[in-house]
């Protein structure tokens, strides 16, 4: 072989080694995060078939191996040592039960842990008695709700925050109970409400109404990495791709604000 040739040729080897080393340099790691979902098969049959759907509808993104999505009925996983392996926790019809759940998830939060919250995740009322969740969800108890379930319209807040970027400026969201919730946490600095019940539909309900008031059904409190959605009853939730873009919007952002870095961007 010519000298002229053997440089050629090594050059050209050389250069598929750097183009092979910077592509495997630049490969994304898979699955990019893990979720764990927490459900509860014995609560309200509405509560119930939305957790159903949401497990089915969250698996089927992780085809790919994209990410982990883990469930469990059993809120004794929330501990420590279980939770260290998690970048979110979600609540899909249920909430922490006993002392040890509550300063596990407290502590979990306050470490940079992120939460997705549906429904009845936020439900407190005066018997809850756990003021670091009043405070993380931004001061609102529950007030009062629609009966029965039905769609409505919703206002986008803030349409260039990355939850409803695409999103429009209104839209009908499918059948759902809302509830509505005293102090409205629109009142906290810290809360950033992204979502909210438009007062067109008031009246809003047959037999149970709401009259009127600020209704915000998105929010985050900016002191956590942490979203909640006040959907999550019955077998509609999913219905929607407007909808289904917002829920998984919120998820991604919740990911990618982690303070560790943005695993999309690995
Ligand atoms: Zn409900």
């Amino acid at each position: 072989m010519k000298l002229e040739k053997i440089v050629v040729y090594s050059a050209f080897i050389v250069l598929l080694l750097a183009f092979g080393i910077t592509s495997f340099a630049q490969t994304p790691r898979f699955p990019r995060f893990k979720v764990l979902a927490f459900f509860n098969k014995r609560v309200e049959q509405a509560h119930v078939e939305f957790a159903n759907d949401a497990i089915k509808f969250f698996k089927e993104l992780t085809i790919g191996n994209g990410f982990v999505f883990d469930t469990t009925s059993s809120m004794a996983d929330l501990n420590d040592a279980k939770l260290k392996d998690y970048q979110l926790v979600m609540m899909l019809n249920d909430f922490p039960h006993n002392k040890a759940q509550q300063e596990s998830f407290q502590r979990y939060m306050e470490n940079g842990g992120g939460w997705y919250g549906f429904h009845v995740a936020a439900y407190n009322d005066n018997g809850t008695n756990w003021p670091w969740l009043l405070d993380f969800l931004g001061g609102g108890v529950f007030y009062r709700n629609n009966w029965p379930p039905m769609p409505a319209k919703l206002v986008v807040d803030d349409p260039n925050h990355p939850v409803n970027k695409g999103l429009p400026a209104t839209f009908i969201s499918p059948i759902n109970e809302w509830y509505q919730w005293k102090p409205s946490p629109r009142e906290r600095k810290n809360i950033k409400v992204l979502v909210t019940l438009s007062p067109d539909n008031y009246p809003f309900g047959l037999k149970d109404i709401v009259p009127d008031g600020d209704f915000p059904v998105v929010w985050t409190n900016t002191n956590y990495r942490m979203i909640y959605m006040n959907m999550g009853h019955g077998t509609r939730i999913f219905s929607d791709a407007t909808q289904c873009k917002l829920i998984i919007d919120a998820l991604r952002w919740v990911i990618e604000i982690d303070k560790k870095g943005n695993v999309f961007l690995r």
